[in-house]
């Protein structure tokens, strides 16, 4: 079970995204759940509440809570839908959607980042998240077709093999644009795009990626 020892200031926290435009009482509620705390180094638990993003180690962070918010709004996630998140991280917005809907697929490239996600969100009853280590940029076939794909990595644009992953009438929210800067874009099922603003993500890496090799990657900076 999330702690208690926070709930004031998780609370605050979300009272905040509301007044920022954060309307779907669902993801509200998830983010009022989870621990983020627990999702970041030990030495910074104080700051996650902050509106901000933290680094968690291998040059990666976990992504500031309005982003987290507004992305998974976007995403009209529902409790019967199967969801691909590319860029596990902390786990943190895979926890989020696990209080939402029925199935989460996360994939990460580091490993030791998957095998902290994953303990953690077993540790925290999340036994509806399956976390997988691997390059995800083209998506992870094995498991589609998925109602949703959440991108949470800055992308060059949504790959072919990845739009292919989602299920008709499904939608995938994800950063597009260079690696200084991204726009976020709902790419729906039948191909039409909506943007909805700037944001600064790390690189997605690997095969359809900013780096195919997933080469040396930057420290700090996006979120
Ligand atoms: N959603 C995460 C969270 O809640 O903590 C934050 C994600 S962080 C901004 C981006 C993550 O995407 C990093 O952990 C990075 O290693 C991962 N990533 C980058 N390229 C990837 C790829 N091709 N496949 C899977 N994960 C990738």
């Amino acid at each position: 079970m999330a702690g208690s020892d926070r709930r004031v200031e998780r609370e605050a926290l979300v009272g905040s995204l509301e007044r920022n435009g954060i309307r779907d009482r669902a993801v509200l509620d998830a983010m009022a759940w989870v621990p983020r705390e627990r999702f970041v180094p030990e030495d910074l638990a104080a700051d996650a509440y902050v509106d901000r993003a933290l680094p968690i180690g291998e040059g990666q962070t976990v992504s500031q809570p309005w982003v987290v918010a507004r992305m998974t709004e976007l995403l009209e996630a529902r409790p019967d839908h199967r969801v691909l998140e590319v860029g596990t991280g902390s786990g943190y917005q895979a926890a989020v959607l696990a209080r939402i809907v029925r199935d989460v697929v996360s994939v990460e490239r580091h490993a030791p980042l998957a095998e902290r996600a994953s303990a953690l969100l077993r540790e925290l009853g999340l036994d509806n998240v399956r976390v997988v280590t691997g390059d995800a940029s083209a998506g992870h076939a094995a498991a589609a077709p998925y109602d949703r794909i959440i991108v949470t990595a800055a992308s060059p644009g949504i790959h072919g093999d990845l739009a292919a992953q989602l299920a008709p009438g499904g939608r995938i929210v994800a950063p597009v644009g260079t690696e200084r800067m991204q726009e976020l874009v709902v790419r729906h099922s039948d191909g039409r795009e909506e943007h909805h603003g700037g944001v600064m993500f790390v690189p997605l890496l690997g095969r359809a990626g900013f780096r195919p090799n997933g080469g040396s990657e930057r420290k700090g900076g996006a979120a």
